[in-house]
C-alpha cells in the first residue's frame, strides 16, 4: 500500500517547523522529508537531521543528475527534495510531509496529482515579525528579507487544498491532525486497508 504525500507551505516564521515536529512526535506512521539546501546551518541545526547542507556545486550536480523531485531558490539559497527518498518512504506505506515553498508545491502537484497541500498562515504580519525575532536564529538582515518575501508567498494560498491559521499552536496542530486523518479515511485507502473485513461483510 502506498502512503499519502502532504505538502506543507508557510512563510518563514509562521510555525511550520514547530507544528510538523509536534505532528511527528505523536504519529509513527508519518515521516518528514529532509531537504537539501545551500543555506548555512542555523545554531543547533544538524546536517542530515534538519537539512542535508551542501555546497552550491554539489547541489547543481544533484540537480543535473535528476535527483530532485522539485527544487527552488528561496531567500537566496537553493532547496530541493530528494526523489529517491520520497519514492522509498511512500512505497513502504508511510505518509510523508514535504516542508517546501510554493514553487516546489507547484512542481510536486504537477507530478503527484494526489498530493494534499496545506498552507499555514500567521495570524498577522506583526505576529510573524515577532516570531522571527523571538526565534533569534536569523540576522536582522535575513529577517527583513523573509518578511518582505512573506507577502509574495502568501499570495499563493489559493493554490492549496487546506488552510489553517497558526494563532493558537494547539488549535493549528489539531487542524493538521484532522487533515491527515481525513485523508487516511478516504474510501479508496480504507477499502484496501480493510479488504479482509469488507470482503466478509459484502
Ligand atoms: P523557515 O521558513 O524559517 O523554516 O526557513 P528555512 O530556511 O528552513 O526554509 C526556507 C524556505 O525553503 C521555506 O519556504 C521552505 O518551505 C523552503 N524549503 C525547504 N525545503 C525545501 C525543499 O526541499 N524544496 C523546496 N522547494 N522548498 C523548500
Ligand atoms: P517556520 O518553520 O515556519 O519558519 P518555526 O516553527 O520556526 O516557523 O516558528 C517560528 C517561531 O514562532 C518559533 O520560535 C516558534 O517557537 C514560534 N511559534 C510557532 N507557533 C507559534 C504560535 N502559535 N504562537 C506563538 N509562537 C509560535
Ligand atoms: P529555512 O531556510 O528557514 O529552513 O526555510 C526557508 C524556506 O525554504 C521555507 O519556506 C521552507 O519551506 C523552504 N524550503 C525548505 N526546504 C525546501 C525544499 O526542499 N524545497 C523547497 N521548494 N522549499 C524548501
Amino acid at each position: 500500500m502506498k502512503g499519502n504525500l502532504f505538502i506543507i507551505t508557510a512563510p518563514s516564521g509562521a510555525g511550520k517547523t514547530s507544528l510538523v515536529r509536534a505532528l511527528l512526535d505523536g504519529d509513527e506512521h508519518i515521516k518528514l522529508s529532509v531537504s537539501h539546501t545551500t543555506r548555512q546551518p542555523r545554531p543547533g541545526e544538524e546536517d542530515g537531521v534538519h537539512y542535508h547542507f551542501v555546497e552550491e556545486s554539489r547541489f547543481v550536480e544533484l540537480l543535473n543528475h535528476g535527483d530532485f523531485l522539485e527544487s527552488a531558490q528561496v531567500h537566496g539559497a537553493y532547496y530541493g527534495t530528494s526523489q529517491s527518498t520520497v519514492n522509498a518512504v511512500l512505497a513502504e506505506g508511510y505518509d510523508l510531509i514535504l516542508e517546501i515553498d510554493w514553487q516546489g508545491a507547484q512542481q510536486v502537484r504537477n507530478q503527484y496529482a494526489e498530493a494534499i497541500s496545506i498552507f499555514i498562515l500567521p495570524p498577522s504580519m506583526e505576529a510573524l515579525a515577532q516570531r522571527l525575532n523571538n526565534r533569534a536564529q536569523d540576522s536582522a538582515e535575513v529577517i527583513v528579507r523573509r518578511l518582505a518575501a512573506a507577502r509574495d508567498e502568501m499570495r499563493h494560498v489559493a493554490e492549496f487544498d487546506y488552510v489553517t491559521i497558526n494563532d493558537r499552536f494547539e488549535h493549528a496542530l489539531e487542524d493538521l491532525r484532522a487533515i491527515i486523518r481525513s485523508q487516511r479515511l478516504r474510501r479508496e485507502k480504507q477499502l484496501v486497508r480493510y479488504q479482509d473485513v469488507v470482503q466478509k461483510l459484502l
